[in-house]
């Protein structure tokens, strides 16, 4: 992708500048808005993997200035476990992020985002209480309480999300619009590994057997899809896939949905060609793991 227009005039900033502190990183981009420079957005949690790497390599194609923000964000949290446990391996982040051109790290504490518990509280009608939301209450209150914050601070031209969190993507396309932040969503493609598991920040935590044990998401999704394209009925490929989870121990299907690609409304049968989504979830070990996949 070429830069073009009016943000094309000015070269891209060298090195990266890291904040921790909200005023500071507000007085930096000022300046850059001032010398009409676009502003690319990719909100992570760390650990990074070469899916956010690709979200920030699409930002630095469409922007001046990229903007990565770094952030266990506590509220998102509905296992205390999870939260404790989530890697945070913070050197290799920043020369991670450097290698990739990234200009600005924000890696705020939780005083700085949060002045105290927090009282507001998201609903987003079905959205936020299907798969999910069902499995994790309160979780996308809290992915959407963070995300309007950083909206906020960064206002950024555009925000960079993956597709692999694909409800997630669908609560902020809402959020933009019902709230009327002057901002541009861009969804990435997934990035996998060999295998077909997608990456996460979270695959670093199983054990090689779990690691092995992990591809049934990915077999699951494709298998289905095959499946589906080919004219099969949804119930029996349904079945199939819980048959497939409930051969193997140690793992656990938690959901395995055909969904509107558009409202993510589950669907029990489709018309060839309709676009839906496969949604899946499941325990590996201790380890919660999601997926999803196109269809058509
Ligand atoms: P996280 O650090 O898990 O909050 O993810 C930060 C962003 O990276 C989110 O927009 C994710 O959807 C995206 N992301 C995570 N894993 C992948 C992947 N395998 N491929 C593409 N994007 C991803």
């Amino acid at each position: 992708l070429e830069i073009t227009g009016i943000f094309a005039a000015l070269p891209k900033t060298a090195g990266m500048d890291i904040f921790t502190e909200i005023g500071p990183l507000k007085a930096f981009l000022r300046q850059s808005k001032e010398n009409k420079q676009s502003i690319g957005f990719v909100p992570t949690m760390g650990a990074l993997h070469a899916g956010h790497l690709s979200l920030v390599e699409q930002s630095n194609a469409e922007n001046q200035i990229t903007v990565v923000s770094i952030y266990v964000n506590p509220t998102q949290f509905n296992n205390p476990t999870d939260l404790l446990k989530y890697p945070r391996p913070e050197e290799k982040d920043v020369a991670m992020l450097k290698e990739t051109g990234c200009d600005v790290l924000f890696q705020p504490g939780d005083k700085e985002m949060y002045s105290g518990p927090s009282l507001i509280h998201f609903d987003f009608d079905h959205l936020d209480k299907i798969l999910e939301g069902k499995s994790r209450p309160g979780h996308f209150s809290g992915v959407a309480l963070v995300i309007s914050k950083f909206f906020n601070i960064v206002q950024p031209d555009i925000a960079y999300f993956g597709q692999k969190d694909f409800q997630q993507f669908k609560i902020i396309s809402k959020l933009v619009d019902e709230l009327k932040f002057n901002i541009r969503l861009r969804g990435m493609p997934i990035r996998r590994e060999p295998d077909g598991l997608a990456m996460s920040s979270r695959n670093q935590r199983l054990s090689s057997a779990e690691r092995k044990k992990a591809g049934i998401l990915f077999q699951s999704l494709s298998w289905a899809k095959e499946k589906l394209e080919a004219g099969e009925v949804w119930n029996k490929i349904n079945s199939g896939v819980k048959n497939m989870w409930d051969k193997q121990s140690g793992i656990a299907l938690d959901y395995f949905v055909m969904a509107d690609r558009e409202n993510l409304m589950p669907l029990e049968s489709v018309k060839s060609g309709y676009p839906c989504v496969l949604l899946i979830a499941g325990q590996v070990g201790e380890i919660r793991l999601i997926d999803n996949l196109f269809v058509w």
